[in-house]
């Protein structure tokens, strides 16, 4: 069915046809041990469209026995093969486009077109760690004639995905595809209002000819799906990918087992503009930063740290496009669409309701809406908030939405200060003329990337990960095969 006949289809019957509802385990589509099902909500109706298993430690059990029988498989798959076979998920993703760009907008209510962009940087990301499979290679290390030495990079085994709502594919395959192709299986807990496209891409790589029960998936709540998956002796690596709350407890959670673990967290990012920065350029960037995927991402450009003098002008040009930006259902193509959940919704007007309060001046926005055509569905109008001091809790806390933080300074020392000033440490982006002031910034922040006069500029091809609270350990570029691989060193005697 094309993009436009399943949009049709959904806003004629509430529903799409054919989503799926069970774990997929070894290979198939498997009931819930304990029979339960959760519903999931169209965020841009507050409608439910279809139900999804509430998976339990018994589903957890057997999707990692699973993992180990398809690790055992594909460990010994010929890398060369695993690259073909990776080459063959990105195609099948690229082919499912459509109807995965749907599903994926309806479920978490970005829009169409980001969705879209989802899909089509998962696919990507097969081709990318595709290209890396047969390139794990060792060294040859020199101990004498007496000895032959080398090492080996081995896949670690099992690994479990945890997934969060914002980015439910691209956030699950720039897991996976580097894990397989390191040669690891894979369980994955999706976030359970996002549940749809982890099921469906599951079923899509064993339909592109990895082997059944190399990737599994397991749907459910946190606790009663997720806690189960980490604390699997079995698992070998855990990546998880959400709240610093939840990620501590993770944290904690596979402490016993001594598992590996990537944890990507949340963020704060500054985007520092200094007075000879383009305004124009700043007010693009900001714009973007902030209401892209209606701020419902980990390294959105949540604060503006400005300089004074180009405060005015900035703000001038930054409300006209917020106040022209038409948000509301992700399949109609707004600007910007949905709050994924109600419950996320209640906090972030709470973060707005309480700045205001405390006498933070609101630009505009500041409150919960609807979609403008139907009355319905979770929104928040885009939000500024101005001139806060580097205490505010709207500058300390992360509020994942589109809700935008502004800081006014006077000297690079003091941008420098307030950039570093909260507790997480993920991406940074700085607008300057001046080529030396940006890369002495560039240093000097603390953040796993930066960029330079373009805030979402990167890819795939570039780690991509935090420091201090935002977490440890990076995903996407090369460096993303190394929490699937370990070293072994191995000595012959001659
Ligand atoms: P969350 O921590 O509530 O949930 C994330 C996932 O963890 C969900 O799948 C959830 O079911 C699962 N989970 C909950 N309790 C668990 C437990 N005890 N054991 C195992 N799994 C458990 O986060 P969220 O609200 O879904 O996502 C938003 C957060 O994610 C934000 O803080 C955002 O910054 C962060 N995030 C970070 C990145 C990054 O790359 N750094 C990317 C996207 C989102």
């Amino acid at each position: 069915m094309s993009a436009d006949a399943l949009i049709s289809t959904y806003f004629a019957t509430g529903t799409l046809p054919d989503l799926p509802r069970d774990p997929y385990i070894g290979g198939a589509f498997v009931p819930p041990a304990k029979g339960a099902y959760m519903e999931s909500f169209d965020p841009g109706t507050a409608s439910a469209f279809g139900t999804f298993a509430a998976g339990t430690a018994e589903d957890v059990d057997h999707a990692v026995t699973s993992a180990v029988a398809g690790f055992a498989l594909w460990r010994d798959t010929a890398p060369a093969k695993r690259c073909a076979i990776l080459m063959d998920c990105a195609r099948l993703l690229r082919a499912e486009a459509d109807h995965l760009a749907v599903v994926e907008s309806l479920d978490s209510g970005k829009t169409l077109a980001e969705a879209y962009g989802d899909i089509n940087s998962s696919a990507r990301l097969f081709e990318y760690y595709a290209g890396a499979t047969d390139k794990l290679d060792g060294r040859s290390v020199n101990l004498g004639n007496d000895n032959a030495a080398f090492t080996s990079r081995e896949p670690v085994g099992v690994t479990a995905h945890i997934v969060p709502w914002n980015y439910p594919t691209s956030t699950l395959v720039r897991g996976i595809a580097p894990a397989l192709a390191a040669g690891c299986s894979a369980v994955v807990k999706p976030a359970e209002t996002t549940p749809y496209t982890a099921l469906m891409i599951a079923e899509l790589l064993i339909r592109a000819g990895v082997p059944a029960g190399v990737v599994n998936v397991v749907t459910g709540t946190g606790v009663e799906a997720g806690a189960p998956l980490v604390t699997d002796p079995r698992v070998r690596h855990v990546t998880f990918t959400g709240s610093v709350a939840t990620g501590v407890g993770v944290m904690q959670a596979v402490a016993p087992n001594v598992t590996g673990l990537t944890l990507e967290l949340g963020g704060k990012s500054p985007l520092v503009a200094f007075a000879d920065a383009d305004p124009e350029a700043v007010a693009e960037g900001a714009y973007w930063a902030i209401f892209s995927n209606a701020g419902q991402i980990c390294s959105a450009g949540s604060r503006l740290v400005i300089h004074r003098a180009i405060h005015a002008e900035v703000m001038e040009r930054l409300l006209a496009k917020t106040r022209a930006l038409r948000f509301g259902h992700g399949l109609r193509g707004p600007d910007m669409g949905a709050i994924n959940s109600e419950r996320h919704l209640a906090t972030i007007a709470g973060h707005v309701d309480r700045a205001r309060a405390r006498g933070v001046e609101v630009l505009t926005g500041g409150a919960i809406a609807q979609d403008p055509e139907t009355g319905k569905g979770w929104f928040y109008q885009p939000t500024i908030l101005d001139n806060l001091s580097p205490q505010d809790d709207a500058v300390l806390k992360e509020i994942f939405g589109p809700v935008l933080a502004v800081q006014i300074f006077d000297s690079e020392e003091e941008s420098l200060a307030l950039a570093n000033g909260t507790e997480f440490a993920l991406a940074a982006g700085i607008y300057t003329r001046d080529l030396s002031r940006a890369l002495r910034m560039a240093r000097r922040v603390d953040a796993g990337q930066v960029t330079v006069n373009d805030y979402w500029a990167g890819g795939i091809e570039l780690p991509f990960g935090g420091n201090r609270k935002s977490g440890f350990g990076r995903e996407k570029g090369l460096e993303g095969l190394d929490a699937y691989t370990r070293t072994k060193a191995i000595t012959l005697a001659v």
